[in-house]
């Protein structure tokens, strides 16, 4: 019996009030029985628009069709024919700009919960006991991954499926990129990526942490001397941007990739940790991402009292995730909203005391389309603030481009790469951030999957 039901089948959530004082997981997935019913949404339609809004092309009726019918492996085979991180993107893709968008059950009331039904199908797969994977011949190729972030960890899993020895080369003590550094344990437990990362290591993936190339060794080391056949550079972007305003070298002020590192990875809230982290009473997170909303919930888990987050448009305009911003707002964060900072004050000590804002209205739409915020005059007023964050965008880091002659980047540090991730450096290829500038997971997946396929064809090309 299909599901008429206008509204998604509701997924269990923590109580706000409980939620916000530690980092267990927010939103707790659907039961068998949830899945199943919500599935029963789903009207099957022929040409799959769904599907279409979807970067990696997951075949979502065909999925949901064997949630319905209870056969969550196969459900599971079909999602991972396009997607090596179901877990991940259930969680964290922003579902209502991409596939759930296309559902035409949205029209009359709410899309299927594809997200959520994704998220499902890949719990109950890792909570089935692991069959080891079944070893693929070498094709005699290797291949160096530089950055282990999805876009990376994508382009390794698809590598080694054809056979090739694949090595991963990561800055950071830890694999996983943003998804262990960034997003935090509320929203995407670390184990999931763990385990994701433990897969490819069973499949024979050789990982080598502290390794920043550019520093260590060079891209030109790794193709001249370390015998590497070819090259995938997924090193994201995680240089971060200031606004250039006065006070922005205050104590107390930090940069949301600097703070989320710290609370994240460093487990800087464990009475244990050997990292320091300044969150007092009062924070100010200055933005409107998922970075801005993650900062914002850590720091409340942190124990701060008052946390505010201020943006320049309108509520309208957030770029985080819908649920990401709901969930916040449960948990008492309050919006700023067409507020633009224009200087961080502080004390004799240099730490922050505050930050003087202005009010901003909406004028004509800039290049984006969206209505470009327009200062109103004699509007100033203060915030008072102990933390200040600042949340306004990242860009790839230049290091990369400073290992190797003739990769082309563009001048705001992307690197150039063809839809395959081909670069000017014969050899290289690149994808995800480090290519598109800050976007989301799937997309660097997508990346990181494409070049697989090129890099592949290239290494065959030279044998
Ligand atoms: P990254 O994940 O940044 O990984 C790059 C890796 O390369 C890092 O581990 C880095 O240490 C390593 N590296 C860098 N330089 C070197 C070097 N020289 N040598 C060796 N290693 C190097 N997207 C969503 O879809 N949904 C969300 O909810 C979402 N929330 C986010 C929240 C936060 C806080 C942040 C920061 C981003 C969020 N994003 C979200 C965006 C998404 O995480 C990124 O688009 C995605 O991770 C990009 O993947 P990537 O593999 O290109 O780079
Ligand atoms: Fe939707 Fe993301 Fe899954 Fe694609 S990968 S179907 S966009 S949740
Ligand atoms: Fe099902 Fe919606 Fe996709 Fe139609 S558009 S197949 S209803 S998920």
């Amino acid at each position: 019996m299909p599901n008429l039901n206008v509204n998604k089948t509701p997924m269990a959530v923590r109580d706000p009030l409980e939620r916000g004082r530690d980092f267990g997981e927010v939103a707790q997935g659907y039961t068998a029985q949830q899945a199943m019913e919500e599935a029963a949404r789903c009207l099957q339609c022929k040409h799959k628009p769904c599907t279409g809004g979807c970067p990696v092309q997951v075949d979502i009726p065909a999925f949901i069709r064997l949630v319905a019918e209870g056969d969550f492996a196969g459900a599971y085979e079909v999602i991972a024919r396009a997607s090596s991180l179901p877990a991940v993107c259930g969680r964290v893709c922003p579902q209502e700009n991409q596939c759930e968008k296309h559902c035409v059950r949205g029209v009359k009331g709410e899309p299927v919960a594809i997200g959520r039904l994704e998220r499902f199908v890949a719990d109950w797969h890792n909570s089935q006991p692991i069959h080891p994977a079944q070893p693929v011949p070498s094709n005699g190729h290797r291949a160096a991954v530089i950055g282990s972030g999805p876009a990376g960890l994508a382009c390794a899993g698809e590598l080694l499926k054809k056979g090739c020895d694949v090595t991963l080369f990561e800055a950071l003590h830890t694999p996983g990129g943003v998804l262990v550094y960034g997003i935090p344990e509320f929203r995407l437990p670390k184990k999931i990526v763990e385990q994701e990362i433990a897969l490819l290591k069973s499949r024979g993936l050789k990982v080598m942490t502290n390794m920043v190339i550019g520093k260590v060794l060079s891209i030109d080391d790794l193709l001249d001397e370390q015998g590497f056949d070819a090259v995938f550079v997924g090193t994201g972007a995680g240089l971060p941007r200031f606004m250039n305003i006065p006070g922005e070298n205050l104590g107390g002020v930090y940069s949301a990739n600097e703070f989320l590192t710290r609370v994240n990875l460093m487990k800087a809230y464990l009475p244990n940790s050997v990292t320091p982290i300044r969150c007092g009473k009062r924070v100010v997170v200055v933005g409107g991402g998922n970075v801005a909303m993650d900062a914002a919930r850590c720091a409340l888990r942190l124990g701060a009292q008052e946390v505010s987050v201020v943006y320049r448009r309108s509520a309208e305009e957030l770029p985080a995730r819908a649920e990401e911003v709901e969930h916040a707002m449960e948990e008492g964060i309050r919006f700023c909203f067409l507020t633009n900072p224009v200087e961080i004050l502080g004390d004799e000590n240099r730490l922050v005391t505050g930050i003087r804002c202005v009010e901003m209205e909406l004028g004509e739409p800039d290049t984006s389309g969206r209505r470009r915020p327009v200062e109103k005059t004699d509007s100033d007023f203060i915030l008072r603030a102990d933390t200040v964050i600042m949340a306004i965008g990242t860009s790839p880091n230049p290091l990369i481009k400073s290992t190797t002659e003739g990769l082309e980047t563009q001048r705001w540090g992307g690197i150039v790469a063809d839809e395959w991730g081909a670069t000017s450096r014969q050899g290289v290829f690149a994808g995800g951030d480090a290519v598109t500038g800050a976007a989301t997971v799937i997309l660097a997946m997508g990346a990181g999957k494409k070049a697989a396929a090129a890099m592949d064809e290239y290494m065959r090309s030279k044998t």
